[in-house]
């Protein structure tokens, strides 16, 4: 019996149908050559769901996500949706009340560079060379959702200073939160390089001591494989920058992992080529870093290979199917160095026979 997965498929909105369809190509190519079935099925999210039923997120569309193996994702919003009226349902919404409910607490964000492309990079060559990182961040704890507060204050009998405002958010992390990322991190390394690099701010931070203490306890009794390191965050910062290419496998909170994979993104020059995956522990989610393009949407010139790298990413840890993972991005590898381009990563010297509209794109890499 050949082997079977269900994919639940959101184009959602602007060029999402466009380069979904791409993926969906992408997949059908590996199911051929890996003797597996790939049943996708599309669903409502986004501005295509409210115009449809005035839900981004339809209940129906939440069933077939938890119904299946793993949900491929394009991308939602436009201007179309763009309210004044602050009641209004709004695309992004899907997005998030996916996350959520999908209990999605891990965000995976390759940082790789395309040698063909690597001119774009702000980066001297050399410091570039061979970067290939994994940033791992906690998606659903820390300061983004403790609680917080704003007032007004008067101040005490005798005390100094005028009266005014004060305000105040709270970091905090419960112990298993840290544990379930810290394996993340480690079963991402297994499948890398063999290295985790913990990012916190220890020598300050309550929440970063119990962190590090927790991410070398799990490392030390489940792990003994992977190299562990421990890098303060302004550290880390610097790092990235002088010597990304040491880096494997980074795991950090998710404030600190917010402002640390958009700073390893820009080091790539590719920001449009990446793509992301968030991880639970049922079903999993796999998009584009990049948005929906309402600009160029429905003009077959958008730039289908986030998108396809998002497949890549799901072979990859929804589907254990490294081999095939690898061919994907050795495919993709192979179509920038033959010279291959759409309109968005070409330049100057690009000869306008090699630059393809979304679906030729997709059938190079297929
Ligand atoms: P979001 O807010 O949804 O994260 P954004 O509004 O910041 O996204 P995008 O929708 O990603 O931005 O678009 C930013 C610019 O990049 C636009 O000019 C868009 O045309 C271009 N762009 C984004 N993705 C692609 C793509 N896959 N192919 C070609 N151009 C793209
Ligand atoms: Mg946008």
């Amino acid at each position: 019996m050949k082997k079977t997965y269900k994919i639940c498929c959101l184009p959602g909105d602007g060029i999402g149908p466009e380069i979904i369809a791409e993926g969906k190509k992408v997949l059908a190519a590996v199911g051929k050559r890996y003797g597996v079935d790939f049943q996708c099925e599309d669903a409502l999210i986004g501005g295509a769901a409210i115009d449809a039923c005035g839900d981004p997120l339809p209940e129906e569309t939440l069933a077939a996500a938890r119904a299946s193996d793993a949900v491929l994702l394009a991308s939602v919003g436009g201007p179309k949706w763009d309210s004044t009226d602050p009641a209004a349902p709004r695309p992004e919404q899907g997005l998030l009340r996916i996350r959520k409910e999908l209990g999605l607490y891990t965000n995976l964000r390759p940082v790789q560079i395309f040698a063909a492309l690597a001119d774009a990079s702000t980066l001297r060559p050399e410091v570039i060379d061979g970067v290939d990182m994994m940033i791992v961040r906690e998606l659903t704890g820390g300061l983004y959702f403790g609680k917080r507060e704003r007032f007004y204050e008067e101040p005490g009998a005798g005390a100094a200073g005028a009266p005014g405002q004060r305000a105040y958010d709270t970091l905090e992390y419960r112990e298993y939160e840290i544990e379930r990322i810290a394996r993340q991190a480690f079963e991402a390394a297994r499948k890398r390089r063999g290295k985790v690099s913990s990012v916190d701010k220890a020598n300050v931070l309550e929440t970063s001591r119990m962190w590090r203490e927790i991410v070398h306890r799990i490392g030390a009794a489940e792990y003994p494989d992977v190299e562990l390191e421990d890098v303060l965050v302004d550290n880390a910062a610097m790092q990235l920058i002088s010597r990304p290419a040491d880096f494997d496998v980074v795991v950090t909170e998710n404030m600190f992992g917010d402002i640390l994979s958009d700073e390893a993104a820009q080091i790539t020059g590719s920001l449009g080529m990446l793509a992301s995956a968030s991880l639970g522990d049922g079903v999993a989610l796999y998009e584009p870093s990049h948005g929906s393009a309402p600009d160029i949407a429905g003009q077959g010139v958008a730039n289908p290979l986030a998108q396809i790298l998002s497949v890549e990413m799901m072979l990859r840890y929804s589907f254990n199917m490294g081999e095939a993972a690898d061919a994907v991005r050795a495919a993709v590898t192979a179509v920038l160095d033959e010279g291959w381009r759409t309109r968005d990563i070409a330049d100057a010297s690009t000869p306008a026979d090699r630059i393809l509209g979304t679906a030729a794109m997709g059938d190079e890499v297929a």
